[in-house]
This record gives structure tokens, C-alpha cells and sequence, in this order.
């Protein structure tokens, strides 16, 4: 079982390994901070020692890097590997963006994500909502953004499965969790949304910069469809495009709701 490195040290660009095992055309490490795609988020590329990381992928064990020379790297070898961090980066700050999204989704319009795809140049998020109401999904963003702009430590953890059940909220969550697995990991944007998850996330909320919503779809009865990206914060502080909102403070009612941690 190769050692997840990326979760210990998410903030690392740079680790030394030593190969295990191959597999067909893709490496297998005793330890990587390449994060494999899965849970439709995208994966880490960069390089070990002189070859290209196309892609990371995983198994129920393993986790696999395709090299662009297969062959080139052999058991027993050891390797520098080093992360796209560019790419990383931006990752983690979209998977964040996307926890503090469904979370207002959530708590706000108990609309539950039914699939997401976190990807660099923009990602996507489909939720269920009985109403098609465009204004309401952008006060959801720009709310969204206030709360980057007051910021929140995001911290990550473990919890035994049945502690994680107790939790009124986490219990879909762990629900969907395979059975097998005795502990969540758990990602907490503090006083806002705690979920179980595997992914890569910033560690402070401002570091998202900006949500900018790109598209929103209708797909069919209840299904919603929307597109989002990321641009750098605005140094006045101020919104820098015509698509975000500002938003009145949230109703005395609707902060109760926001309180459920
Ligand atoms: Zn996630």
C-alpha cells in the first residue's frame, strides 16, 4: 500500500521514493504526494526523476503513475518526485471552493450535490433544486465569496466511523462512505461546513480568491448544472466583475441554520 504523502504534507512539491512495483505502463511508489484522480476530482502531473507524470490513478491499494517512457523506471530504483504545483495548487483551491459551495447549497436550500467534476480550468457541480432561480444560486456564490473574504482555517483529521455517525450532518456523508472503512477522513472549513472526504484542500479560505460563477444549467425536472472558476482576489477588496453580487447579511433564521456544527 503506497504511503499518502499528499495527505501528511499537502503543501509539499518535492519527495524522494522508491519503486515498488510496476504495473502494465505506471509505477507504483512506496510513498507519493501525486494525488490520484478519483471522486471526479482530477489528478496531479509533474515528473519522476527524468520522465513525465501523465496521469495518477488508483486502485483499491495502489496508487499508479502513468510515465510518459514506460519502462524507463524499474523495481528497486529510487526517484525524485516532484508536483505540478501550479496545477495543485489551483486543484485545492477549486475541491475548497466547491466543499464551501455545496455547504451553502446545503444549508440554505437543503439541495444535496448529486456530482461534481474538479477540474483546472474550470469545474462543475450538479445539485438538486426545485426551482431554477438564477438570482438565488448567485446570492448563494457571493455569500460564498464573503466568506472567503472573512476567511477560515480549513483543517483535516480522523474520525472512528461511529463518531462520525453521531454527528447529525455527517451521516449521509458517511453513509456514502464505503462500509469497510473504520475511520473518515475529514476535511472542516471551521464554523462552516465539515464533510467526509479524501481530497486536497487549502488551508486558509482567502487563498481560493474569488468564485466566479460561469454557467448555470437546467437538466431537467430538478437537476442543476453549474460551472465555476476561480480569479485572483481584487486588491481593493472589492468585487471585480459584473458577476458577483453583493448579498445582504443572511436572515436571523437562515444564520440558526448556518450554525449546524
Ligand atoms: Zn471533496
Amino acid at each position: 500500500m503506497t504511503r499518502k504523502l499528499y495527505w501528511e504534507e499537502p503543501y509539499s512539491k518535492e519527495f524522494a521514493a522508491k519503486v515498488i512495483s510496476i504495473e502494465g505502463e505506471s509505477v507504483v511508489l512506496d510513498q507519493t504526494l501525486f494525488y490520484p484522480r478519483g471522486g471526479g476530482v482530477a489528478c496531479d502531473t509533474g515528473t519522476l526523476n527524468a520522465s513525465k507524470v501523465l496521469e495518477t490513478t488508483k486502485t483499491d491499494d495502489n496508487i499508479l503513475h502513468t510515465l510518459d517512457t514506460p519502462g524507463s523506471l524499474h523495481v528497486g530504483d529510487k526517484v525524485t518526485g516532484h508536483v505540478d504545483w501550479e496545477r495543485r495548487h489551483r486543484l485545492m483551491k477549486m475541491h475548497t471552493a466547491g466543499h464551501l459551495l455545496s455547504s451553502l447549497f446545503y444549508s440554505r436550500a437543503n439541495c444535496r450535490i448529486t456530482g461534481n467534476q474538479i477540474d483546472v480550468d474550470r469545474s462543475r457541480m450538479d445539485f438538486n433544486l426545485e426551482s431554477f432561480d438564477r438570482s438565488r444560486i448567485e446570492g448563494y456564490v457571493a455569500e460564498a465569496n464573503d466568506l472567503i473574504r472573512k476567511d477560515a482555517t480549513v483543517k483535516t483529521y480522523f474520525l472512528g466511523r461511529e463518531e462520525a455517525l453521531k454527528l447529525p450532518d455527517m451521516v449521509k456523508l458517511a453513509e456514502a462512505a464505503p462500509p469497510a472503512e473504520a475511520q473518515l477522513r475529514i476535511v472542516e472549513i471551521e464554523g462552516v461546513d465539515r464533510q467526509a472526504d479524501g481530497g486536497l484542500h487549502v488551508s486558509h479560505l482567502t487563498e481560493i480568491g474569488q468564485i466566479q460563477l460561469l454557467k448555470l444549467e437546467n437538466k431537467g425536472k430538478t437537476n442543476r448544472r453549474l460551472y465555476y472558476d476561480l480569479v485572483a482576489k481584487a486588491s481593493t477588496g472589492a468585487p471585480d466583475s459584473a458577476l458577483l453580487i453583493s448579498t445582504k447579511p443572511p436572515l436571523e433564521a437562515e444564520k440558526e441554520k448556518m450554525g449546524r456544527f
